[in-house]
Parts: structure tokens; C-alpha cells; sequence
């Protein structure tokens, strides 16, 4: 059969735009992996006869479901959960819960997809899936955080399962909610069943590095491109932005690895610090106090607070957008490439916009997408579930060793397949063909399901 692949290709995103309308940051998605498929329709003929791009399209499976609960005043309030089970072809659904106001199916979507293509990049065998609620954990106490969890678990078990679907954490969701909806799993279905979710704690059944693991791994990956251009973190200025678990334990390898990170930020602004950010301070503020990035700036002298203002003014070699979706758009691509920055690497998911992915390209800029770079957590969430089954626990050391050779593993992949592909360097292309053979594959193995 003859395929007509610039055509087949678009036919394919039309049909996503009209089958799920208003569902802009899941177009956006589909969009930047659909852009780098044409290259393999060219050489696989039966995905295009047996629609493996379609069906991979289309989730597996979507649970909306409402979530009440009552807050301290008793006051009864109404949130609404999600799951997408997107793509079982490589292992059980895996990936986050995300508890913040903006979440919806549509963000819900782009995430579950992303995660498909991430999770097959860390050669592990996990499908990929993502939900959450547009729950708002901040301002709320630790009691009304365990209800709202409780009552999401509530309905939420019955999809779940260590060979079915194993949530993690992602924005909002960290060791307390995992904690509040383990304890509720445990107790509706009568099982201590450690692998139905990750990012557990460390006395009961958690994995050593999970915590430190996206950041850590962001950084591994960026000191893979770096060795490919005879290049090392060492003297290299560094912005991250946010200040979460993808930004602190960043910030924490970054540092070790002799890069020096001079800026950080939040929602209500940045800090810059030019004696590089002081990481014990940061994880008191942001960790133990649930503070503000300005609290950090009131106790550490050489630091500035800058309200509102974009941390992509401050000048750096290497950038590392840590916070969320589209925070980085071409405005500041263009003022962080006329600085001098050479290296990008996306900590949090598609943080870059399209736009701005151009701007970088154009300017020579070294691009790597979150689904390779931020790969390491969901990675060491595969390993906790290794360590479950077998009832083991590793060491710190060993842990660390392993999702370093995960890192670099992900790096040579994309790198080759970019070659192969015919487009060297182009680490975007060399993820998503990558990350699309594998699940192709397997997808096409299982038959027409
Ligand atoms: N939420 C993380 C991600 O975006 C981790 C998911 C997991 O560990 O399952 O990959």
C-alpha cells in the first residue's frame, strides 16, 4: 500500500483535534511527537495499515470522577479526579497524580501521553497513564489534605493494582498524600500491596533516591550532552526554574557536579543569588516550611527577590525549566539564547513551547525534551516497584548508580536514533522516534486490542 505521509500524518492530528475538542495543551503533545513520526511511516509501512499511531492516539481508558469532602469548617466541597489509562503495551499504566487548580482532562491527557513515550525511553517495563484532581492543596492542613485523599482513593481503587495501574506523585502530590492515599488503599482492599503505588516513604516500602530522582536525573542527562561536546558542568552558570522536588534535588546535582545555580523561582516570583542558590535554606523554606521563594531571599544576604519577573532574564550557560507546562515561551527563549545560554534541558514536562523549542533550534541551542530528560523519577518509581516485588531494599549508592546508567542510556539512545533518523543532534526527533519504535512494537505485537 502506498502511504502519502505529510498527509497521513496531518489526517492523523485533524482527527485528534476534532475527537477532543478544547484540549489544547493534549494537541500540543500530540502535535511535537506527530511532527517527528513522518520519518517513520517512511520505513514502517504496517503501523500506518494497522493505525499504531491512531490507536495510540487514543487512550486505553478515562475515569472522571467526584471527589467530595469537608473542610475544617465543615463546609462540604466538591472537586473532580482523573485518570487516564493511557497505553498498557509495555507494562501496568504508570505515572503521577497532579492535585492543582488548573488540572482538567485535557492537561490530564498531554501528561498521560507524554508518559507513554517517556516511560518506554527508560527501557522498564511501564505503560504509561497520568491523573489527578483540580484539588488546591495550598492553605489547606494536613487533616483536610488526608480527607480529600481519602475520599479520592475511595473511588479511585478499584482501577488500580500493581499489574494494572500504579500512580506516583507529580505537581502537588509528594511523600504526605501518598502516605494519606496508601493508607486508604490499604484499608478498602484488605492488602498491604506495596507496588500499586511509588513514591511511598522510606520506613514502609519507599525506594531510596525516588525523592531526589527527576532532578538528579535531569541533570545526569544534561552532563550526557555536555560529554558529547567535550563539555562538563564545571564553571557553568545554571538558572532552574521552580522550586519543587524537580528544581531542589536539580539544584543539589548541579552543584556537586561543579555548575553553579544562581537563580531559582516560584509562582509570586524569583530569587537570584550569585554565591549560587544555598540548598540547606531552600529545602527549609520550600520543604519543611511550605514557604514562599521570598523567605529564602529574607534569610540569605547576597540574594535578591524579584517579584513576578521572569527567571529567564538572568543570565546563565544552562537553563533548566523545572516548574510547569508552557512556563517558557519564544519571548524568553530569545532573551535567554542573546544571553549566551547554550544548554536546555526541560525538568518538568513540555515546559518549552513550541515556539520557543524554534527559537532555541535556530539559535544552535542544545535542546533536551522532558520526556528524556525528566525521565529519571518515573525510572527509580520502576526500580521501588523492583525493589517490592523482591522484597529488597537497596543501598543509596546503588540506587544512584542505576538511574545514572539509566540517564545515560536514554542520552545514547535519543542521540542515535536522531542520527539514524537523519537529523544529528536533534534530541527531540531521536526521543520520540525512540520512544514511539518501542511502543510500536509492542503495540503491533499484541494484535488489533
Ligand atoms: N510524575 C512523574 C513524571 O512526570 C513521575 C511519575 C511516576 O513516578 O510514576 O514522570
Amino acid at each position: 500500500m502506498h502511504v502519502d505521509v505529510p498527509a497521513k500524518v496531518h489526517a492523523i492530528y485533524d482527527e485528534v483535534l476534532r475527537r477532543n475538542p478544547g484540549e489544547e495543551e493534549f494537541h500540543q503533545a500530540v502535535r511535537e511527537v506527530l511532527d517527528s513520526l513522518a520519518v517513520v511511516l517512511d520505513r514502517h509501512s504496517e503501523y500506518a495499515e494497522m493505525k499504531t499511531i491512531e490507536r495510540i492516539c487514543e487512550p486505553e481508558r478515562q475515569i472522571i470522577f467526584r471527589v467530595p469532602w469537608q473542610d475544617d469548617r465543615g463546609e462540604v466541597q466538591i472537586n473532580r479526579g482523573f485518570r487516564v489509562e493511557f497505553n498498557s503495551a509495555l507494562g501496568p499504566y504508570k505515572g503521577g497524580l497532579r492535585f492543582h487548580p488548573s488540572v482538567n482532562l485535557g492537561i490530564v491527557k498531554f501528561l498521560g501521553f507524554e508518559q507513554i513515550f517517556k516511560n518506554a525511553l527508560t527501557g522498564m517495563p511501564i505503560g504509561g497513564g497520568k491523573g489527578g484532581s483540580d484539588f488546591d492543596p495550598k492553605g489547606r492542613s494536613d487533616a483536610e489534605v488526608m480527607r480529600f485523599c481519602q475520599s479520592f482513593m475511595t473511588e479511585l481503587y478499584r482501577h488500580l493494582g500493581e499489574y494494572t495501574d500504579v500512580p506516583a506523585g507529580d505537581i502537588g502530590v509528594g511523600a504526605r498524600e501518598i502516605g494519606y492515599l496508601f493508607g486508604q488503599y490499604k484499608r478498602i482492599t484488605n492488602r498491604y500491596e506495596s507496588g500499586v503505588l511509588t513514591g511511598k516513604g522510606l520506613g514502609w516500602g519507599g525506594a531510596l533516591v525516588r525523592t531526589e530522582a527527576t532532578g538528579y536525573g535531569a541533570a545526569f542527562f544534561a552532563e550526557a550532552m555536555m560529554t558529547v561536546r567535550g563539555e562538563t558542568f564545571e564553571g557553568k552558570r545554571v538558572v532552574i526554574s521552580g522550586s519543587g522536588n524537580v528544581a531542589v534535588y536539580g539544584i543539589e546535582k548541579v552543584h556537586s557536579l561543579g555548575g553553579t545555580v544562581v537563580a531559582c523561582s516560584d509562582s509570586s516570583g524569583y530569587v537570584v543569588d550569585e554565591d549560587g542558590i544555598d540548598l540547606e535554606v531552600l529545602k527549609q523554606v520550600k520543604e519543611r516550611e511550605r514557604g514562599r521563594i521570598s523567605d529564602y531571599a529574607d534569610r540569605v544576604a547576597s540574594a535578591e527577590f524579584v517579584e513576578g519577573g521572569s527567571v529567564w532574564d538572568v543570565p546563565c550557560e544552562v537553563a533548566v525549566p523545572s516548574a510547569t507546562q508552557n512556563e517558557l515561551d519564544d519571548d524568553a527563549a530569545t532573551v535567554l539564547a542573546r544571553n549566551g545560554c547554550r544548554y536546555v534541558i526541560e525538568g518538568a514536562n513540555m515546559p518549552t513551547t513550541p515556539s520557543a523549542v524554534k527559537v532555541f533550534r535556530d539559535a544552535g541551542v542544545a535542546f533536551a525534551p522532558g520526556k528524556a530528560a525528566n525521565a529519571g523519577g518515573v525510572a527509580t518509581s520502576a526500580l521501588e516497584m523492583q525493589q517490592n516485588a523482591s522484597r529488597d531494599r537497596w543501598t543509596f549508592e546503588h540506587s544512584e548508580a542505576r538511574l545514572a546508567e539509566i540517564m545515560r542510556d536514554i542520552h545514547t539512545r535519543c542521540h542515535e536514533t536522531a542520527e539514524e533518523y537523519g537529523s544529528p543532534g536533534d534530541l527531540v526527533l531521536g526521543a520520540n522516534v525512540a520512544g514511539f519504535l518501542q511502543v510500536a512494537e509492542a503495540v503491533h505485537a499484541h494484535g488489533l486490542i
